[in-house]
């Protein structure tokens, strides 16, 4: 018996027989946890993923949206963006809140410049100049939102190119970006620069690390060289960081952190304009899990310094592995030597292969990897999971490539995200 013809049985059906069907549900779904996708899901181990279903099973139905009644979901929520403002060096001011993923997290940082433009400067009419890098999410929040987005092409290296943007400032500007690392090349905006620009202009900056967040942290203690880019940087004012991603934890936890209080009330929302009485939340959402809040505080107090530190070294270990691979491949090229886990590879030739059918063979085989573009590319995000698996991707991709190359057949263009 289907439950996915559309219809709510007539009769409920047992536990076991809709959990079964769950199971078969999932049978061709990536297999993330094997290591088999370079996107959308992160495995730091078993034992981890346990302890994260765990806590997130205990906390599923509790809601953070009045933590009056669940003075645990506060206490989770204070430990936890503690922990992210220590890692961005944030000191005594700063302070943030959770939310329900990297673009909620940007949502609210253009809202608060929004609010803080029409607040301090009376502006009606803002804009955002930021990279044309800068996440998708960026641009979300400038159609809910109401503001104008100002993109700005970046430079050859990919990064930020600063004096294009600080050309694009004008009065009505409320805030400036930049990525550490931005998604698509995986390289590093020049921080120092872009928030100069933003002081100078006593305007919002925002660094997206939403990927580098956890990483760019354990990689400056494990001694790799990385540019400055957190609050250490005067001018920045908010930094997102998503759990979900490299801090290994369920689904559904990134954190907004603000320089200060100060900056942080532009990002909350209060109302009594109704019949029910004072309302207030912090973030997009109302009625809020605690689930992901309680597995993201338990998966960072079990892992610890030395266990991201181990899970930091091991990706950036499989990305530096995977990396030489490829560019071991004539027919491949690097777009950018990676600064973090995530890097994007293009054909040499474009007119001999095509690098949408070689994910398309990629996926017949099991393995998924984004498309991007422009210009057409493959985009990787290496996690802990990926580093006892490159010898065997590699081989794949191998055949894979063999298999563009063979066919004159054009590839799918596919979607980061999807509508449906
Ligand atoms: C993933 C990502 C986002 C969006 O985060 P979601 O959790 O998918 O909403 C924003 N910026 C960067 C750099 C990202 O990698």
């Amino acid at each position: 018996m289907a439950l996915t013809n559309g219809g709510i049985p007539a009769h409920g059906l047992p536990a076991a027989q809709v959990l079964a069907q769950l199971s078969a549900l999932k049978e061709h779904d990536v297999r993330w946890r094997d290591g088999r996708a370079f996107t959308l899901a992160y495995s730091a181990g078993a034992e981890v993923g346990a302890l994260a279903d765990e806590a997130y099973r205990r906390f599923s139905s509790d809601n953070g949206l009045n933590t009056d009644a669940f003075p645990s979901l506060k206490t989770i929520q204070n430990d936890v963006v503690g922990i992210v403002s220590g890692w961005l060096n944030g000191g005594e001011d700063a302070a943030g809140f959770m939310t329900s993923g990297g673009t909620e997290s940007i949502l609210l940082a253009v809202k608060a410049a929004r609010e803080r433009g029409r607040t301090e400067r009376s502006i009606e009419h803002p804009n955002v100049v930021l990279p044309a890098s800068a996440h998708a999410a960026f641009e979300k929040a400038c159609y809910y939102f109401g503001l104008q987005s100002r993109r700005i092409p970046v430079a050859a290296d990919w990064r930020a190119d600063v004096v294009a943007m600080r050309a694009a400032i004008d009065a009505d500007t409320v805030l400036i970006v930049g990525s550490a690392p931005q998604y698509p090349q995986g390289v590093i905006d020049p921080i120092e620069a872009i928030a100069g620009v933003g002081a100078a202009h006593d305007i919002n900056v925002h660094v997206d690390a939403c990927m580098g967040g956890v990483t760019l942290t354990y990689l400056a203690m494990l001694g790799y060289r990385i540019p400055p880019w957190n609050f250490s940087v005067p001018g920045v004012t908010s930094i997102s960081v998503d759990l979900h991603k490299y801090g290994y934890t369920a689904k559904g936890a990134s954190v907004l952190v603000h320089r200060n209080k100060r900056l942080r009330q532009y990002q909350t929302y209060v109302t009594t304009n109704w019949l029910g009485g004072m309302y207030g939340s912090s973030g997009i959402m109302g009625t809020k899990s605690g689930g992901p809040m309680a597995a993201a505080w338990a998966v960072m107090n079990h892992l610890g310094d030395d266990g991201y530190l181990r899970l930091t070294a091991a990706a950036r270990r499989a990305t530096e592995r995977l990396v030489a691979g490829i560019v071991g491949m004539a027919e491949l090229t690097l777009r950018a030597v990676p600064e973090a886990t995530i890097f994007s590879v293009g054909a040499v030739d474009p007119a001999q292969l095509d690098v949408f059918a070689v994910a398309d063979a990629l996926w017949r085989r099991g393995w998924y990897v984004d498309r991007q573009g422009p210009p057409p590319s493959l985009h990787l995000t290496v996690n802990a999971v990926h580093e006892d698996k490159i010898d065997e991707f590699l081989g794949v991709l191998r055949s894979a490539v063999d298999e563009g190359l063979q066919s004159a057949k054009t590839g799918d263009q596919g979607a980061y995200g999807t509508v449906e």
